[in-house]
């Protein structure tokens, strides 16, 4: 047996049976990750000595190896964003997702790459190195939590967490084959999570099964008091958020996502994903989602102007790195963030300044706040007839290293049917639905009701029954 490919459920069960040991099972993690990882290049840094003491307590997940994306705070273990302003900053705390992980006894096996402060969909904007597709090591794994899933992909963990502002979880997701959930905004505490832009952001596990993806929210799910945005419920329960009844649910296809821009090969590959959904009893019908043709700008507008105010406490003075050399405190500042910030980073800190400043604020920002309340109010209409929607997750499969870094109009179209669930609030599921002819693996999306995310993860889980494309694994 090779325990690099065991699901998260297969693995609690043999642990809780006592037929396989916690060591054993992060040892065989950790020679895998010695393996393919110099390949794959998923992991910034590895957990030290103390992620080996016996996992603590006898939660639901004692002994399952995890990875974390590194904008997720660790107590004591570097977290740096990929950026190099954050080089050598550790926390002092545990994000709350890492806290309720520990005491539901999982191990940390390391922290994993990202596009710098999560900017980007496909870990090329990385301050540090850009991650390799597990399917394909000439092409990005996605982004911006590509290092995440690449490293599930790749059997390098057994699932990881991930963040998610405007696809950043189901993206790479799709690209790399495996499952990834953004839940509703609200569902999972954000305390300790780096904030890209607060009113989009949202932490979900990537792994192998939707039924993974539910015992991981069963854990870092519910209500938070240390941040302000968490809903007032209680953790999710994950029997439940798999066992609705699927057959005579109204699942609709927004024309809009089926346009133009669409590989032919990811529109079969997600048509033949519906006729299945179909076999299982769902009735499926079109349905609009007008402004849909707007989410990309508006995105662009909300989520550049929060990381520009987000990013402000980068300066020098309380985290990472320090410029040398400065006449007085300004010139600290310049130097310290000018030499700290990549490029990506830097040109969102200025388009978000840009629209909030006196003059354009009413004309981009304010603006784009309506429209986001108009995308919100589209889904809310399709949701009073039909209890999810079936999208691609991407328009295209992974693209080669290389190919979009210097366009980054390209590149922002890459998550154009993501960042409406992060601007509605809505939930989200990816689930890997076949491949293309040169063997990449292409992603389904699955939208759902706000705080219905037993819907999306219950439709997922019957996919995953009756299908087999997430059995399969890279030629690594
Ligand atoms: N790719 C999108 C961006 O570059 C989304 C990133 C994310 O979800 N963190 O902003």
């Amino acid at each position: 047996m090779e325990l690099h490919w065991l699901t998260v459920k297969e693995a609690g069960e043999l642990l809780s049976r006592g037929e396989l040991g916690w060591r054993e099972l992060f040892l065989g993690l950790r020679e895998r990750i010695d393996r393919v990882d110099p390949r794959v290049r998923a992991y910034i840094s590895l957990a030290g000595d103390d992620a080996i003491s016996p996992p603590g307590g006898k939660g639901s997940l004692s002994g399952i190896p995890l990875a974390v994306k590194d904008n997720i705070c660790t107590k004591g273990l570097e977290t740096t964003c990929a950026s190099k302003i954050l080089k050598g900053f550790r926390p002092p705390y545990d994000a709350t997702v890492i806290e309720r992980l520990k005491t539901a006894g999982c191990v940390l096996l390391g922290k994993t790459n990202l596009d710098e402060f999560a900017m980007g969909s496909s870990t090329e904007n990385s301050g540090l190195f850009t991650t390799h597709n597990p399917w394909d090591l000439g092409r990005v794994p996605g982004g911006s939590s590509g290092g995440s899933a690449a490293a599930v992909a790749a059997g390098e963990c057994l699932a990881a967490l991930g963040s998610d502002t405007g696809g950043s979880i189901r993206q790479p997701a799709a690209f790399c084959g495996v499952v990834g959930l953004k839940p509703t905004y609200g569902r999972v505490s954000r305390y300790g999570l780096v904030a890209f832009a607060s009113s989009l952001d949202q932490i979900g596990p990537i792994c192998r099964t939707v039924e993974d993806a539910a015992l991981i929210m069963e854990v870092i799910s519910g209500y938070d008091p240390k941040d302000s945005t968490s809903a007032p419920y209680p953790p999710l329960n994950a029997h439940e958020l798999l066992s609705k009844e699927v057959k005579g649910m109204v699942v609709g296809l927004p024309r809009e996502y089926y346009g133009e821009g669409l590989d032919p090969q990811v529109r079969e590959a997600v048509m033949e994903g519906v006729r299945v959904l179909e076999g299982l009893g769902c009735r499926v019908e079109e349905v609009s989602l007008p402004h849909t043709p707007y989410a990309v700008a508006t995105y662009y507008l909300v989520a550049t102007a929060e990381a520009s105010s987000n990013l402000a406490r980068y300066d020098g003075v309380r985290y990472g790195l320090r410029a040398v050399g400065y006449e007085d405190l300004y010139e600290m500042y310049v130097k310290t963030r000018s030499q700290g910030f990549g490029e990506e980073v830097k040109r969102r800190i200025m388009l978000g300044t840009y629209a909030l400043s006196a003059g354009y604020y009413d004309a981009y920002y304010l603006k784009a706040q309506r429209v986001r309340t108009l995308i919100r109010g589209d889904f809310e209409r399709v949701f009073e007839t039909c209890e999810a929607l079936v999208t691609p997750t991407s328009p295209t499969p992974a693209f080669r290293i290389g190919e979009r870094v210097q366009d980054p109009l390209t590149m922002y179209l890459s998550d154009i049917y993501t960042i409406s669930a992060n601007l509605a609030g809505i939930p989200a599921i990816s689930i890997p639905c076949g491949f293309t002819q040169e063997g990449l693996p292409v992603g389904l999306q699955i939208m759902g009701r706000a705080f219905d995310e037993a819907t999306i993860l219950s439709l997922g889980h019957a996919y995953q029954g009756v299908t087999d494309w997430h059995k399969k694994t890279p030629p690594l």
